[in-house]
């Protein structure tokens, strides 16, 4: 497969949005504040604030707006890091006090993202009805307990419910107990980034689809950005690039490890079928290693997932995986139809923490985000952009801008990553995960 593709063949998503924006081809000065790199959440987001701050950007993406895990993604927005990490296990990894600046962004992360959704009119079926971390197995439990107590000892408005609750607020079987963050919800991503390309347009933001960095170099202190479309002068880059990321740096593509996950759809649920299953739109991601993600769509078709498992009949082999996760937690819809079956690359860090890279005096990287992306790009772009503008110290940033450290085997572990999935499977079978 190749990894960029801007047709998102196969993506729902698409077929449902109601966003577009209008651009109009760019044939100006070549010279800008700030170019950035890559039309995903984070680029946009960077963009959309350093316009905001009077700074003159380009933003450049290789396919379309949204072609990448932004339009792909499961579109669910989680108040909350990944798996079990906790608010300590943040604090350990960056220190305090810039760890605490960094939970701030997390936990408040969903609220003001689906205001902005809001300010903005943006048409991307935003439903904020929460969003539960349920335990399937006892070892899950324990972490989701730690979970829920750290967020609840950190002054984060959380609510423990027992295994009956989320049965009730779900209709799924065999969770026993979990907590719920009422902030969460979904969204179409791939309309929210359609929508987020037409207010950064607004905001002056020059942007050029099919348009590759493919060469950076340096005169004097400015960088020579060059495309196929030409060569722009910038004073800043950022590369916003994630599991794309190309191999301009070598340090920066290494620094983080692509994972490609998969995503299907079932046909929409009937009334009666819906009534019964996630009565109240919650949606829901537990701790199994295999995916244990679901959330409606607008149409009440049933999207869940995996990671890849790269063989011949990988599709059907990921199909099979979504059909048995519905029929085990949601028994009476055995057999149900899968429609829609699309992947996607998300990049991850070796701390599961996004990292942001400083790959020259005037350019930066932002990338890492893992499976948890869809507000903290949104966030952590915004902050990065008023650093960018000169508008806040380094040492304000809610994560350390540090050099591209490559993760030790990076290529081994992208190779095998291909190949893990049925052992994460086997796994959550066993109950240990
Ligand atoms: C299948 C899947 C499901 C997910 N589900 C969720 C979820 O439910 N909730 C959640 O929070 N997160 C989820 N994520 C993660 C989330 O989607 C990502 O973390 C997030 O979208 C990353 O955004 P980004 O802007 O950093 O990168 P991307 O959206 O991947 O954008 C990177 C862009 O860079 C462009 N690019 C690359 N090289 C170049 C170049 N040389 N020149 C110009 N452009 C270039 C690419 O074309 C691409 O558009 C999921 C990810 C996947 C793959």
């Amino acid at each position: 497969m190749k990894r960029i593709d801007a047709s998102m063949h196969g993506v729902q998503w698409v077929q449902t949005s109601k966003e577009s924006f209008q651009n109009t081809p760019y044939s100006g000065a070549g010279d800008f504040d700030l170019v950035v790199v890559g039309g995903g959440f984070c680029g946009l987001s960077i963009a959309r604030f350093a316009a905001r701050e009077n700074l003159s950007v380009l933003l450049l993406e290789a396919g379309k707006v949204g072609c990448g895990a932004s339009g792909r993604n499961a579109g669910i927005a989680v108040p909350h890091f990944p798996g079990g990490m906790t608010v300590e296990d943040v604090d350990a990894q960056i220190g305090k006090p810039r760890s605490r600046k960094f939970t701030d962004l997390v936990a408040g992360g969903t609220e003001w993202l689906f205001e902005e959704i809001r300010e903005h009119q943006i048409l991307c079926d935003a439903e904020q009805n929460g969003w539960i971390q349920p335990a399937h197995s006892q070892k899950s439990l324990r972490r989701i307990e730690r979970v829920y107590e750290s967020w609840k000892a950190n002054g984060v408005e959380v609510q423990w419910l027992a295994g009956d609750e989320i049965s009730e607020r779900t209709g799924a079987k065999g969770y026993i107990g979990g907590w719920y963050g009422r902030t969460g919800g979904a969204v179409n991503p791939y309309a929210l980034g359609q929508g987020l390309a037409r207010v950064a347009l607004a905001q002056g933001v020059v942007l050029m689809e099919q348009t590759p960095v493919t060469k950076m170099h340096k005169d004097g202190g400015v960088q020579i950005v060059e495309t196929p479309a030409g060569s722009f002068r910038a004073k800043q880059v950022v590369f916003a690039t994630n599991g794309y990321t190309p191999g301009l740096f070598p340090h920066m593509k290494q620094s983080v490890i692509p994972i490609r996950l998969f995503q299907t759809f079932t046909r929409p649920l009937t009334p009666e079928e819906q009534a019964a299953v996630m009565p109240m739109r919650q949606t829901f991601t537990d701790l199994r290693k295999g995916g244990g993600f679901i959330r409606l769509d607008v149409d009440n078709r049933i999207l869940t997932g995996g990671a890849v498992f790269n063989i011949p009949g990988k599709r059907s082999y990921g199909v099979r995986h979504s059909n048995r996760f519905i029929e085990e937690i949601f028994p009476s819809l055995k057999g149900i139809e899968t429609t829609q079956y699309w992947e996607g690359y998300c990049a991850l860090t070796e701390s599961s923490v996004p990292a942001i890279e400083r790959l020259d005096d005037n350019v930066f990287a932002v990338l890492g985000f893992s499976s948890r992306g869809l507000v903290l790009t949104n966030t952590l772009g915004r902050e990065m952009a008023h650093f960018l503008a000169g508008k806040k110290p380094e040492a304000e940033l809610p994560l350390p801008i540090g050099p591209a450290h490559p993760v030790p085997f990076q290529a081994i572990k992208t190779f095998l990553g291909e190949y893990a999935f049925p052992v994460l499977q086997a796994r959550d079978r066993l109950r240990l995960s």
